[in-house]
């Protein structure tokens, strides 16, 4: 399981690595503050990609917290990681973002295959809206591909890499490294 959870992490730093790149070569940002993809109540993940964040939370011995927090949310709903921001609507901070998952990395930054085979930017709306400009010049080449990404991570155990809401995939990830930790099988 510790391998295993390497070899995400690994993945997570390509990830943020192209990110930057892309960032710097292009002036890409999210605005100060915005958290309203964290607000969305449908996002998904794959217990896969939640592993390195529920290892996390065994270690902090806070699995039993947010086991909690996820039933109380019905394993569905905004994430239960997200801290909005209550003196301004929309703004937030995600209260695991070194563990977050591949979509809360790549969203707003990665490209998409489009149905003439070229790659295009997945935009978040926000970014349409605020800075149109830096889309229209962005190096499409330097950004990172979702579907290469989620086929690597697919890749390492595809039985744990169907889309769940992401409060349900937390729950799973959380009782199977508890429950390794319990008979120290890591
Ligand atoms: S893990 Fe973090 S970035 Fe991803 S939806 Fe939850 S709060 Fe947002």
């Amino acid at each position: 399981m510790l391998e295993l959870i390497d070899q995400i992490n690994k993945i997570y730093r390509a990830i943020d690595q192209q990110i930057e790149v892309l960032q710097q070569a292009s002036g890409l940002q999210c605005p100060s503050g915005c958290g309203k993809c964290c607000e969305n109540p449908q996002v998904e993940t794959t217990v896969l990609e939640v592993l390195p964040l529920a290892l996390e939370l065994v270690q902090r011995d806070e699995a039993e917290y947010w086991l909690e927090q996820a039933a109380h949310a019905n394993h569905s709903g905004v994430c239960i990681f997200y801290q909005p921001d209550h003196l301004v609507a929309g703004n937030g901070r995600c209260g695991v973002y070194a563990w977050r998952p591949s979509l809360c990395r790549l969203f707003g930054f990665a490209s998409i295959t489009n149905k003439h085979g070229q790659s295009e930017l997945a935009a978040c709306k926000i970014h349409k809206q605020t800075m149109p400009e830096v889309l229209a010049t962005l190096p499409i080449e330097l950004a990172p591909n979702f579907s290469d990404y989620s086929m690597q991570l697919r890749n390492l155990n595809p039985d744990q890499s169907d889309l769940l809401p992401i409060n349900t995939a937390m729950a799973i990830a959380i009782n199977k490294v508890g429950l390794l930790r319990d008979y120290q099988d890591y």
